[in-house]
């Protein structure tokens, strides 16, 4: 097996950053990748952070920071997420979009890579104030996006409804005849505002399509199987959902109030009701007990399913981790010496890139119906999204078997092998 081993030539800021810039350093020595096209791939297109006002519910202004990173469009318009979190700062946005090029190049898709946010917390402001500060984030960030340019999506802390308030905005700055014609600027919409069936759960669905496909080719029967999850989200409640129905069984919950266990399994249906009613945190389950944050990772279970934050599993816990599979919902949840640990213990670990890609495919048919003038149904949008799920992680366990890599690795290469497929073929302006 091929492990990251190898740290950056440079020093870089400890964080997603120096995670992804390994993992991409690793798999560039690996191919021998082009070194003109290694230097374009190692920095952003643009960076645009943008200072603006908002007016409070009592009166008073805040000035609020936003970001949007652009990494590369070689491959078609940025594409990535919008986080409102206190962690957003500009690393974090370079690490994200940074992924994001190199998943949506795994993925087949014609988009390059993007990610922003808003450094705050949403819990501190009402929903008029939320809608507010996106609208006017929106309008700071003009026409650095667009539905041919820059097309972002929900992430942590955003939703349908903040999609639609993007779009609202970005179209009433448009002249009337060019309107509809913009319905693709932002994906992960509401259905009733020019969302896809489907888009809500395509992530989760993903995630659980690459433990289900792992498990075919492991042949482990997914059923009376343990699965822990880190973050009650979208991502981690969608794929929690799916491996329910398909036997498996939740024995543990963490999200940003606590962490919460039952050995013998919780709804996941009961828990999401919960949750929803409780301000989104699963603290006070009647059906689990609370358990000290720091044993989370390393509860005895099956599969791990890390749907929150990244940098989650690191150097510190990976060692006391029993689950024999990792299957990232989250961008960068597992740091590079975290996964040397992991790899030498036997676990597998589906990578990020290609777990969680279910979400940018999901997006991307929203984007063609928009574009189109079309509107599937949820059985023709799950059928696509199963096929070109299926499709990767073939392709990831085949270079992985043929390079004797990792499955991360083998995915990075075969992402960064198409786009200096494309830089070779089109060269550099001038
Ligand atoms: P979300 O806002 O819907 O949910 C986030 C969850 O994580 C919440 O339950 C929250 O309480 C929990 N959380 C936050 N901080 C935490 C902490 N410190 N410890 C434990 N739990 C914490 O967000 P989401 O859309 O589900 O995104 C989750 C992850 O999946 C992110 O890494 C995101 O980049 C990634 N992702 C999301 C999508 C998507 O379509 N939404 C697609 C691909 C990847």
């Amino acid at each position: 097996m091929t492990t990251l081993t190898k740290t950056s030539k440079k020093t870089r800021k400890q964080g997603m950053l120096d995670n992804v810039m390994r993992q991409f350093d690793n798999a560039a020595d690996i191919i021998g990748l082009n070194p003109n096209i290694r230097k374009i791939l190692e920095v952003t297109n643009n960076e645009f952070v943008v200072h603006f006002p908002v007016r409070m519910d009592n009166g008073e202004v805040e000035i609020f920071t936003g970001y949007r990173v652009q990494h590369n469009n070689a491959l078609g318009p940025y594409k990535g997420g919008l986080r409102y979190h206190p962690t957003v700062d500009i690393d974090a946005a370079k690490a994200l979009a940074m992924w994001m090029t190199w998943k949506t190049s795994l993925a087949g898709l014609p988009y390059g890579g993007a990610k922003g946010g808003i450094q705050l917390d949403p819990s501190n402001y009402s929903l008029a104030e939320l809608e507010r500060i996106t609208r006017r984030f929106t309008y700071a960030l003009g026409d650095n996006i667009g539905p041919e340019l820059d097309i972002p999506a929900p992430d942590v802390n955003t939703n349908p409804q903040t999609m639609a308030w993007i779009l609202d905005t970005y179209m009433s700055t448009k002249s009337p005849s060019e309107r509809s014609t913009n319905m693709h600027v932002v994906t992960g919409k509401p259905i009733g505002a020019g969302g896809s069936e489907g888009r809500d759960r395509a992530t989760g669905y993903g995630v659980f399509l690459n433990i289900k496909f792992w498990a075919e080719h492991k042949k482990v029967d997914l059923k009376d199987k343990k699965f822990i999850v880190q973050g009650f989200g979208n991502v981690g409640y969608w794929a929690a959902h799916f491996l329910e129905k398909e036997g498996a069984v939740m024995t543990a919950v963490q999200d940003a109030y606590g962490s919460i266990a039952n050995e013998d399994g919780m709804s996941v249906e009961e828990l999401m009701e919960y949750a929803t009613a409780n301000k989104g945190s699963v603290l006070g389950f009647a059906d689990a007990v609370p358990i000290d944050k720091n044993d989370f990772f390393a509860l005895n279970c099956d599969i791990c399913i890390p749907s929150a934050l990244g940098n989650q599993i690191t150097a510190k816990n990976a060692p006391k981790i029993k689950a024999y599979l990792i299957a990232e919902g989250a961008n960068g949840p597992t740091d590079v010496e975290a996964e040397e640990i992991l790899l030498k213990k036997g676990i597998d670990i589906l990578p990020d890139i290609l777990c969680n890609s279910g979400g940018v495919i999901g997006s991307y048919f929203e984007w063609l119906q928009n574009r189109n003038g079309e509107i599937w149904q949820l059985d023709e949008v799950m059928a696509k999204l199963e096929k070109k799920m299926g499709e990767s992680f073939k392709r990831v366990l085949e270079t992985s078997q043929r390079r004797k890599a990792d499955m991360r690795t083998a995915a990075f290469i075969i992402a960064i092998e198409r786009l200096e497929e494309a830089y070779v073929q089109r060269g550099i302006f001038p």
